[in-house]
This record gives C-alpha cells, structure tokens and sequence, in this order.
C-alpha cells in the first residue's frame, strides 16, 4: 500500500452475469459499511448489457462501475463495439483497457489499448490500463521489460494520477490459482512506479494507483496488499462472490 493513495478494490465479472445477478452487487452495496467506505474505493465492471441497471442499483451507494473495454472511437460504422461515451452514458467511472484476455484473443497491441486509454480519457472515464507477462516471459527472465515496455506504448502520455489507474496483472496468474510471490509483486510494481515517472514525470506518478490482479482471493488479499506500491487490486472471479469480494476490500483497508 502507499499511505497517500486511497485504495481502489475492482471486479472484473468477465462475460458473467445477467441480470438476477444484480443481486450480487446489491449485496456487494449491502456490505459497503461506514469502515469500509472511509478506506476503499470499489468499482465493479459487469458486461456492457448490465452496466446501466447496475449503475442505477448502485446510485447513492459510492460504489464506481466500469466497463471492461471500449471502442476506439466515439462513434460510427464499427458493428459490435461500445464507445466510452455510451460506457459513460451508461454511469461508469473506470473502463478496463488492454486485459490481457483481449489482448490474447482479439489481438490488441499496445497501440490499440493506448488509443482505447485515450478514448476513455475523453469520455472523462478512469481508464485501467492493464499490463502484465506471461509464464514464459517470466521464466525468461524478461517479466520487466515487458511490461515497462507494455507501458511506455500503452500509457496516453499526459494522464495524471486522477485519470490513469494501471492493473499488473501476470497473465500466468489470470484464473489460475497461482500468484507471485509478495517480492516478486513489489519488485514489479515498484518498476511500474518508476516507469509512469519517466512517462508521466514523477508527481503524476507518484499518485497513479496501480492494482495487482491475478487470483486475488480472502486467503491471499492481506498478503498481496500490504506489498509497497499495491494500491488495491483488480478481482475477476472472486468479484462474483459479494462475501469474498468484501473479504478482499477489507484486506486493503
Ligand atoms: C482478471 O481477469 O482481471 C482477474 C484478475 O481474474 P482472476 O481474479 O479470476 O484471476
């Protein structure tokens, strides 16, 4: 944790979730006490179809939603995509950018997810730009050159620590029940901070909160989030569980 930085817990529901499953936000809603509300942001990212229902559950509850990707441009002729604009019209404060699932299957190169980044920027979205190595990148010994590089092409030059959050997030970690090891992670995010502080200066930097995600569970939260630069974490299956995922948000306060 950096003691500066009010932390931010985010659930990525995937392609998971109609509309009954509202509920789970509700209590997600529920559990969001006073205690809790003084020391974590959360934000929850359902599919495009839920988002606005969601946001109109959550009203007066303080809890952010987000979309999981957006358009890159406002928009057009692009048949199947979802602009920032229409992800802000629909309440969201975050759209995730560069997850690793999009980068894999819909090839999306760094350039695509920085565009994306800048898109949701306009919108006044929160873009979470994600980055993060894969098993054999690690094991190679080049987890930090690529995700510094993952940076340096996918970051809008220019953000400030209020519209950027970045998510490291192993891509071997994804899913899996594995995690790295408490070093590890804050060798790799303290790299993060030095990289936004070339990128953006250091004051910007200073300030950008950078989640880890990968397998974030009750067991392993407190762990993970007493590691230096761990401003919070980004929660895809736990998030689908309101117990576990204020599990974990109580972990980060
Ligand atoms: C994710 O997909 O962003 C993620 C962190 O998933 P999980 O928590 O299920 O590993």
């Amino acid at each position: 944790m950096t003691r500066s930085i009010r932390p931010l817990v985010a659930g990525n529901w995937k392609m998971n979730g109609v509309r009954a499953d509202l509920a789970i936000a509700a209590e997600v809603a529920a559990g969001y006490d006073l205690a809790l509300k003084s020391a974590v942001d959360l934000a929850l990212c359902p599919p495009a179809t839920l988002l606005y229902m969601m946001s109109a559950a959550l009203l007066g509850s303080r809890i952010a939603t987000g979309g999981q990707d957006c358009g890159v441009a406002a928009s057009g002729a692009f048949t199947g995509e979802v602009s920032a604009a229409m992800l802000a019209d629909s309440g969201a404060t975050f759209a995730i950018v560069g997850h690793s699932e999009r980068r894999a299957l819909h090839g999306e190169t760094n350039a695509v997810v920085r565009a994306k980044a800048q898109a949701a920027q306009a919108a006044l979205l929160v873009p979470i730009v994600c980055v993060g190595e894969t098993q054999a990148e690690r094991e190679a010994g080049k987890a930090l050159a690529v995700v510094r590089k993952q940076l340096r092409g996918s970051v809008p030059e220019g953000s400030k620590a209020a519209t950027l959050v970045v998510a490291y997030e192993p891509v071997w970690a994804i899913g899996t029940g594995l995690t790295p090891t408490p070093a590890d992670v804050g060798q790799m995010h303290e790299a993060i901070r030095a990289e936004l502080a070339r990128i953006l200066g250091k004051p910007a930097a200073a300030g950008v909160r950078l989640l880890y995600g990968g397998s974030v569970k009750p067991g392993n939260a407190a762990e993970l989030m007493s590691v230096a630069h761990v401003d919070g974490a980004l929660v895809g299956g736990a998030s689908l569980k309101a117990q576990d995922f204020l599990a974990i948000a109580r972990a980060c306060a």
